[in-house]
């Protein structure tokens, strides 16, 4: 007799007239599908029931779908991972699931996974475990291996499978990068067999699939021969070599880890399956992996701000600078219909060149450039002002023009739009006490460059309501940005703390100290850059006058000074401290001291103090915010989870 059909509440499962089996996974209470405990051991129950179904005929084929909209699977559930890093129970746990998916690579009818949406992480090793790979072809569906950002690589078998489909490669740069592929780039890698114009063809494609008795193929023997003999070794070598551009061993292990696992195995994906575990149990408890996963809680909690349901499709800028040129241009990418003030058309003209150049890089396809370029409209007279949900304010850094410029404004609003100044430094509260209605202003402080930093400080004045902050919070989320409120207060987060940081390190230079030493030591505490690379890339000019504003003034005399005064300015200018050519500092020799990381941890230390200070004065609501907020602004080692983390941890 078959057994019954197992209660489940994340997978659904019925059998039609022609015998096909349609596996849908719609896990409850959640928006996106992930793989959680339940899940895994649900699935194996559904498997054991579909071997008996396949062994009696009842059943010829199962196609896996998703009932989410979003997409197929995001992965597994991350929020189990703390429990899971036990040594007692994780090894289990992998076993179970190398186990399950093994049979449901054994089970001797097709199984056909169709994609839609989201198939990353333990999703595309399900997947990976199906016989053959449908995938919708548009612009949502997403394929790939994150985990390496959460200090691991994949534990369900995707290594090896990866491997095998895609060949030792294409498969090891995606887990090595975590790069996520659109449909066709996935196809052409061979990690998906078909793709299909629209979700609501994907059944009737895997219904074909079953019926034709698909199967996926393996790497052809070009791709494959990359992993065997002596050529593996020196592709292992040429990885490392590539990695460590990126991240170093000590602070990031996963990708080596996974390398070497590769140098073992890489010529035999059941192999590589198999020492999967033993190479990925000690990663997941790493203090890596737990201070990533803390990053990443702390990000997804900032998408959680903002007005629900707030809709932003007009945005006004005004100034059309570096700062207002750039944000007008992101809004654009993100979809929005932008205005582009400034004094005349001559100061507007390059913010759109600018803009041109960002939405070729990023939307590559000439239909689209030229579609973002329509959302983007120069507008001399500000006559997108009446219309505009949103608008920002990137003027110069003058309290009077600001002042003005917000008077003009005001009258013209339309009620409900959001009133906003990027200001890096004036009180929004002396902006505002020109208004009408003072609280209507909030401050929205984007980052240079704007389309490669994701912070957005949403500024609160005393005069703002917990609404208002909202409504800023929700439109930095629109445009794909991490808002972080801050109160207003000289250097809001981020300049605060960078400030006795990168002054901190000038004055040793101002004493004679090795520039480059000092650089190498931020960087291998943890830092993207160092301190006098940072200076030089902000632009001394910049670093000037911040520095004055919160108190710091550059001493008449210093070297500092001097080079301000000499128009030696940093990259923009191609010298500051540095010498800089193509973009690049032109660093000297220098012989480097064992203990380098120390150094850069006394250099970094006025950064955690003064994280410190700005938490205790209210400035950010809490230390997972400045934390965050800290990591996204600055680059902060993100493998310490952030300074005031670092510090709890005794390593800053
Ligand atoms: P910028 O000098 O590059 O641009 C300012 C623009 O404002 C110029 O194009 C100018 O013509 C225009 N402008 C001046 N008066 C105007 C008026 N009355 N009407 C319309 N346009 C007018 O300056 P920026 O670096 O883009 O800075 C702009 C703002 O952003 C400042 O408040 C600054 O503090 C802030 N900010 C700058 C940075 C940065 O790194 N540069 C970072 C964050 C915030």
């Amino acid at each position: 007799m078959q057994s019954q059909l197992p209660q489940t509440r994340y997978w659904s499962f019925r059998i039609d007239v022609e015998q096909l089996g349609w596996l849908t996974i719609d896990r409850p209470d959640a928006s996106v599908n992930t793989l959680s405990r339940e899940a895994i051991a649900e699935l194996e129950s559904l498997v054991a029931h579909f071997e008996e179904l396949a062994a009696s005929g009842e059943l010829i084929g199962v196609i896996l779908l998703s009932g989410k909209e979003g997409g197929f699977i995001a992965g597994a559930d991350i929020s189990e991972f703390d429990a899971m890093s036990d040594f007692s129970i994780l090894p289990e746990a992998l076993k179970r699931a190398h186990a399950l998916f093994q049979r449901i690579e054994n089970l001797k009818i097709p199984v056909v996974a169709g994609i839609h949406g989201f198939c990353l992480g333990g999703g595309l090793e399900l997947a990976l475990a199906c016989h053959y790979r449908i995938a919708v072809n548009n612009d949502k569906t997403r394929i790939g291996f994150p985990e390496v950002n959460l200090g691991i690589f994949p534990g369900f078998g995707g290594t090896g499978r990866s491997i095998r489909q895609a060949g030792p490669v294409d498969a090891m740069q995606i887990m090595l990068t975590g790069r996520m592929l659109r449909a066709g780039q996935a196809r052409g890698m061979g990690l998906v067999d078909k793709l299909v114009r629209h979700r609501d063809m994907l059944r009737w494609e895997a219904r074909k699939a079953v019926l034709q008795k698909r199967k996926s193929r393996e790497a052809p023997f070009a791709k494959r021969a990359m992993a065997m003999g002596p050529i593996r070794g020196y592709v292992a070598s040429k990885m490392r070599a590539e990695a460590g551009k990126k991240a170093r061993p000590e602070h990031y292990p996963a990708p080596y880890a996974l390398i070497d696992l590769f140098e073992k195995h890489g010529d035999d994906p059941r192999a590589m399956i198999r020492g999967e575990i033993d190479a990925f149990v000690p990663l997941m408890s790493s203090s890596t992996a737990t201070n990533l996963r803390r990053v990443f809680f702390l990000s997804e909690g900032l998408k959680k701000q903002g007005a629900k349901n707030a809709r932003f499709a007009r945005v006004h800028v005004i100034g059309a600078g570096v700062m207002g040129g750039d944000i007008a241009a992101w809004c654009a990418l993100r979809g929005m219909a932008v205005t582009l003030q400034d004094l005349d058309m001559e100061r507007i003209k390059p913010a759109l060149d600018r803009a041109k150049g960002l939405f070729k890089k990023r939307l590559k396809k000439k239909r689209e450039v030229d579609t973002a370029m329509l959302r983007l409209e120069a507008d001399p007279v500000g006559k997108g002002v009446a219309r505009a949900d949103v608008i920002i304010e990137a003027v110069v850094e003058n309290l009077e023009i600001k002042r003005k410029i917000f008077a003009g404004v005001e009258e013209k609003l339309k009620a409900g739009a959001i009133l906003a100044t990027n200001t890096s430094s004036i009180e929004l509260e002396r902006i505002a006490e020109g208004l009408q209605d003072p609280s209507r202003l909030i401050g929205l402080h984007f980052f240079n460059p704007v389309a490669q930093l994701p912070l957005v400080e949403v500024i609160r004045s005393a005069f703002n309501s917990d609404e208002q902050i909202a409504a800023g919070a929700a439109f930095a989320l629109a445009i794909g940005k991490s808002p972080v409120v801050v109160k207003s207060a000289p250097g809001f987060l981020v300049n605060r703390v960078l400030m006795p940081y990168m002054l901190g390190a000038v004055e040793r230079v101002e004493r004679g100290e090795s520039k480059e030493l000092i650089d190498a030591a931020a960087v291998a505490f943890g830092m993207p850059m160092g301190p006098i690379e940072l200076m030089d890339t902000v632009g001394l000019d910049v670093g000037k006058s911040v520095a004055t504003e919160l108190g710091h003034a550059v001493p008449e005399g210093s070297k500092f000074a001097a080079l301000v005064a000499a128009g030696k300015l940093g990259r923009k200018s191609g010298e500051g401290f540095y010498k800089w050519e193509k973009g690049k500092a032109q660093k000297g020799d220098v012989s480097l001291p064992p203990d380098l990381a120390g150094l850069g941890r006394e250099l970094v230390k006025p950064l955690v103090d003064m994280t410190e200070v700005v938490v205790g004065e209210g400035v950010v609501a809490n230390g997972d915010l400045a934390d965050i907020g800290v990591i996204l602004g600055t680059g902060f080692a993100p493998f310490l989870g952030g300074p005031l983390k670092a510090r709890a941890d005794g390593r800053a």
